[in-house]
């Protein structure tokens, strides 16, 4: 059931052509995106429209990079730009429809609230910034990621940058903890979980793309080539190196939950730990699977709505579906993969605090149930998001709503 509903009986022309295009641009955010709290409904929603397009500028392989590069570092100003649209995609751009009509996004985007907007636009022009410079990067497009350090910086531009432009709609709205502005890593953390778990994920698709994201500095403890990692007399090699890999984004998941704990509202609840979880359930498909190396890999879709429902509840379910994930992978962790023990270590780090929260919040309600409690996995006050989705309480009802103004 829905969470808040779209009225759209008072919807423009354009904003209904905006919400079109999040169905066929999104195929996992749409949803969630259209449940949001009234608030911040059309600007998320405008925010990943934008941030598509971009990305449509970026992918685009048939548009030169002289081109390119000023559009990608000008994007942020185009988002004001009225009756701006595009059609110097390649015919086979799967959303070159949205920059056709792009014009819509921008009649919409005018009418957002200002604060809102310069965030949005501060992302948009940071991340434009970091595509053009790695489209500009000979070395990258020739062979993909090479260090670590550089993994993470790809990903915090098209990823990290996302959860922190996101965390200030939040706070600005009031639909979540301040104290998450202060905590950029795991704004950070809530991004690489997921790009990096896809990118775990995509490998083959990416491969018959000539991308390459996994970084060199890790695949090259395993195989000579990266093509190698395709070859079966090379499978065992390709399977720790992909453990070494699940390893890494492995290492933001604990972040991951301290940064729900921050969440003051449903919608925006079910809006951030939706994807966590389904990342999580990715992460355990892909551990040690050599399917991977063949197809995109997927969880069923009955996997994914038993997440979907157990992740619009509370934290204690997200922190029981992270658990369960977890056991999972560390079940099928192997003496034989050399990342044996830091995998062991990795899976009881993110169960322990998963199992603290859990343990906590029972606790917690046992004894009483108002907010006195002092812990808090932000260490601030109490997430005023522990407890059911309907309160029974009036008065802390009163709370909320005032919030919600
Ligand atoms: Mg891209």
């Amino acid at each position: 059931m829905a969470v808040h509903e779209r009225d759209e009986e008072k919807e423009s022309p354009s904003l209904r052509t905006c919400f079109e295009y999040l169905d066929q641009t999104s195929r996992s955010f749409s949803s969630v995106i259209k449940e949001l709290h009234p608030e911040l409904l059309v600007p998320v929603a405008l925010f990943y429209l934008i941030l598509r397009g971009l990305d449509t500028i970026e992918d685009d392989m048939t548009i030169p990079l002289e081109k390119k590069d000023p559009l990608l570092r000008g994007f942020y100003k185009i988002t004001e730009q009225e009756g701006w649209t595009f059609d110097g995609n390649g015919p086979d751009e799967k959303d070159r429809g949205l920059l056709v009509h792009f014009n819509a996004v921008i009649e919409e985007f005018l009418k957002v609230k200002p604060v809102y907007r310069e965030i949005i636009k501060d992302i948009t022009q940071k991340m434009g910034n970091g595509m053009a410079d790695y489209a500009n990067n000979a070395e990258h497009n020739a062979n993909g990621v090479n260090t670590i350090k550089d993994y993470d910086l790809y990903c915090h531009y098209v990823a990290g940058l996302v959860g922190n432009g996101l965390t200030r709609l939040f706070v600005e709205s009031g639909l979540a903890n301040v104290a998450l502005l202060d905590r950029p890593s795991l704004q950070e953390s809530m991004g690489l979980f997921l790009q990096k778990t896809n990118i775990i994920r995509d490998i083959k698709e990416d491969f018959d793309d000539k991308r390459r994201f996994w970084p060199k500095e890790i695949w090259s403890k395993y195989v000579t080539n990266f093509e190698d990692l395709f070859k079966p007399e090379h499978l065992d090699a390709a399977l720790n190196c992909s453990s070494e890999m699940v390893l890494n984004s492995l290492t933001h998941a604990d972040e991951c939950l301290f940064y729900l704990a921050g969440i003051k509202e449903q919608s925006v609840f079910n809006f951030a730990a939706i994807p966590q979880s389904m990342a999580i359930a990715t992460l355990e498909k892909v551990f040690r699977n050599p399917q991977i190396l063949k197809k995109n890999v997927k969880i069923t879709k009955g996997s994914a709505c038993a997440i979907m429902t157990e992740s619009t509840q509370n934290l204690k379910l997200v922190c029981e579906v992270f658990r369960r994930f977890t056991r999972k992978i560390h079940k099928r962790n192997t003496p034989r993969d050399p990342n044996f023990l830091k995998i062991s270590i990795a899976c009881g780090k993110v169960s322990t605090i998963a199992f603290g929260a859990l343990s906590s919040h029972l606790k917690t309600s046992r004894r009483s149930n108002n907010s006195s409690n002092r812990y808090s996995l932000l260490r601030t006050r109490k997430p005023l998001y522990w407890k059911r989705r309907t309160n029974p309480h009036p008065k802390r009802q009163r709370k909320s709503k005032k919030m919600h103004r």
